[in-house]
């Protein structure tokens, strides 16, 4: 079993099975279409129940692939975070994704891109993005492997061309990627790891009630498919305005108890302080 390794000195081993789970906070992917656009037309299957009454068959009501959007916006949706696993099939086992840097940096874009068309967009501090390499069996010198990928990078900061994003269509970095393999070129398999950060309430106080106090409250994302998914255990839930309107008011009720509960506590203590001085 692959061991969750410390940060600095990260790497996941080829074929084995992970150590977690797909949960509310873990989800796997084997592939890297990022938002709905970049779903292959191959990837929606005819929907069963639609070809019973129907010679046409509809290809668009149900996927065999989900796009990894879905994912992060239940993470985000349901507050607690999350991340998604490229690289790790649903069995949980590791099979990497070859990737050169020019596609890591096409993917990096590509989710800051997501993220800016989620209604309200998401702030850039809410994900964070690591490509984390796979080992094979074949590498015996893990460090030197290890080393050696880092010293190989490429700044792409000047890159000329801008990458191809919202299509299933490849992008010029994949061509690239494929040219480079058809040269032998072997390309390090990556398990890239989209995390999304917990949303941190601030400290309650009595004091900051009717002052800003939507600060509170982690926002509801629409999708860029204009869905607001939520996680529960290990799926994702796409919810109707009534069902967050009835998390909101949960959630509205919650914190209100505990600023109820604080001032009440507090009236005691004064009550109590006054019938102390009352009998002094
Ligand atoms: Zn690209």
């Amino acid at each position: 079993m692959t061991e969750y390794k410390p940060e600095n000195f990260p790497f996941y081993i080829m074929f084995e099975s992970v150590t977690f789970d797909e949960d509310y906070h873990h989800e796997f992917k084997g592939h890297r279409s990022i938002s709905v656009e970049e779903l292959p037309p191959s990837c929606h299957r005819p929907n069963p129940s639609k070809q019973h009454f129907s010679s046409k068959v509809s290809f668009v009501s149900r996927q065999s692939r989900q796009c990894v959007s879905k994912a992060l916006n239940a993470f985000l949706n349901t507050g607690d975070g999350g991340c998604v696993y490229l690289g790790i099939t649903d069995d949980g086992i590791v099979r990497g994704i070859q990737l050169t840097d020019f596609q890591q940096h096409h993917i990096e874009l590509n989710v800051v891109d997501l993220m800016t068309r989620y209604s309200p967009p998401v702030p850039s501090d809410r994900i964070k993005i690591r490509f984390v390499p796979v080992i094979t069996k074949a590498i015996t010198n893990v460090t030197a492997y290890l080393e050696k990928l880092k010293q190989n990078r490429i700044e792409h900061e000047f890159n000329m061309k801008p990458h191809i994003m919202r299509t299933y269509d490849m992008c010029w970095c994949d061509y690239d990627a494929d040219i480079r393999m058809s040269h032998n070129k072997i390309l390090a398999p990556y398990v890239v790891e989209i995390q999304v950060l917990k949303f941190e309430v601030p400290p309650v106080t009595v004091e900051t009630i009717g002052y800003d106090y939507l600060k509170y409250f982690y926002p509801i994302y629409e999708s860029e498919e204009d869905n607001c998914h939520f996680r529960r255990e290990a799926s994702v839930n796409n919810f109707s305005k009534q069902e967050i309107y009835a998390i909101s008011m949960d959630e509205t009720e919650t914190f209100c108890s505990k600023i109820i509960n604080k001032l009440l506590k507090e009236k005691k203590q004064l009550q109590e302080e006054n019938n102390t001085k009352m009998i002094l």
